[in-house]
């Protein structure tokens, strides 16, 4: 069976034939084990197949599938694990908008702050990436990304990480937009106080802050959330929130979240948004994380990582290393460079990739679960390559 079938927008043929995960590694067609330092790009945190997530999975299968669309009949999935996240949520009151993606929750906060500011514009930040449904899309970070779509809403982009420039959203803005730590662009963490500033310019001028944690969220920062002690007014949730399954959601407090119940009613909708299968997947995938202090296991590995891979700045190519928790960023002196290190690492055994918009880093993100057997050869594998 070939994938010519398939449609593709990208130039690269698939890195690998997976024919099965467990925990840490992928088994692949040519027979051998990939240690997944990628781990779906931030999505198994708890490594692939979990016992407890396969658990949760099936016991809600034998119970139901899909029954209704989303919000029509009591589901007990999703109302159990919408308490606990919004018992966790970074303000009180939340309420949890699932969807089936991380494009589909960023496209719902962005309705929510138009119906409920009623303002036209939006504002993102230089490198961002939210998702590449059409409103999603249109905060993209690169223009020349955004070029053949237009025209697209109307966005104000911002420099990441530079407080004076937030002078520039007004009262035309209705959110504002960003990642606590920045992915695709190249694992970007901001200075500290920016997101304070950015809060204190949302507060002015009564735009919404929106915090994008489809990446950063749920440990692999080293903290439940990576927006620390900032509060935003949205919360977006996907990746790794259903445990493996297709899950995504919003959070906003009752009282905003309420602009979408009315004026006029069901102008937005899911059909498969909350499924019960990812939810419960989900929660049993908090469950463990919260249990096992993934986010300190995460600032632990990632530490190791971190101080391996610095003390190598200036040999091997490598200009800076970058991240919070197992959300690292490695710096190369170009595109070349970084390439030929990702296709060296998949011939040793080793799956890592490049940051979207800005391919001389590598991206590290392993399962929140690595052990420190599967650390050690994870780095071994790296450093020999970058000699
Ligand atoms: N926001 C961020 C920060 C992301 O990294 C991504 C996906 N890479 C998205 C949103 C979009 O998520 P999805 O692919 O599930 O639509």
């Amino acid at each position: 069976m070939s994938g010519e079938f398939l449609a593709r927008t990208g130039p690269d043929a698939p890195g690998l034939r997976v024919v099965s995960a467990e925990g840490c590694w992928i088994t692949a067609g040519d027979g051998r084990r990939y240690l997944d330092w990628l781990a779906g790009i931030g999505v198994c945190n708890l490594g692939h197949r979990h016992p407890a997530v396969l658990t949760a999975a099936r016991a809600q299968e034998a119970k139901h599938l899909h029954v209704m669309v989303y919000g029509e009949y009591a589901q007990a999935a999703q109302e159990t694990f919408a308490g606990r996240l919004a018992g966790l949520a970074p303000f009180p009151d939340a309420r949890v908008y699932f969807t089936s993606s991380g494009a589909e929750a960023v496209e719902g906060a962005l309705k929510l702050a138009r119906k409920a500011t009623g303002r036209p514009r939006f504002a993102a930040f230089d490198g961002a990436y939210h998702g590449s449904t059409f409103g999603a899309f249109s905060l993209m970070g690169p223009a020349a990304m955004r070029a053949p779509y237009a025209p697209l809403l109307d966005v104000l982009h911002l420099p990441f990480g530079d407080a004076a420039e937030l002078e520039r959203i007004d009262r035309t803005v209705a959110a504002v937009v960003v990642e606590p730590i920045q992915a695709e662009a190249g694992v970007r963490v901001p200075p500290p106080g920016f997101l304070t500033a950015l809060r204190k310019r949302c507060d002015a001028t009564g735009a919404l802050l929106v915090f994008d944690e489809v990446q950063t969220g749920l440990g692999r920062t080293g903290t439940l959330w990576a927006g620390e002690s900032v509060a935003p007014d949205v919360l977006v949730l996907a990746k790794a929130l259903g445990g493996g399954y297709p899950l995504g959601a919003f959070l906003a407090p009752a009282r905003l979240m309420a602009a979408l119940a009315d004026g006029p009613p069901l102008t937005h909708l899911t059909t498969f948004g909350g499924h019960p299968v990812s939810c419960a997947a989900g929660l049993a995938s908090l469950e463990v994380t919260l249990a096992q202090d993934l986010p300190a296991r995460a600032r632990h590995a990632g530490g190791e990582i971190m101080a391996a891979l610095s003390s190598r700045i200036d040999r091997g190519g490598i200009t800076a290393v970058r991240g919070r928790g197992l959300l690292i960023g490695v710096e190369l002196e170009s595109v070349e460079r970084a390439r030929a290190i990702v296709s060296r690492c998949l011939a040793s055994g080793l799956l890592i990739g490049q940051a979207l918009h800005d391919e001389r880093v590598l991206r590290l993100t392993p399962p929140l679960t690595l052990a420190d057997a599967d650390l050690r050869i994870g780095l071994e594998r790296l450093v020999s390559t970058l000699t």
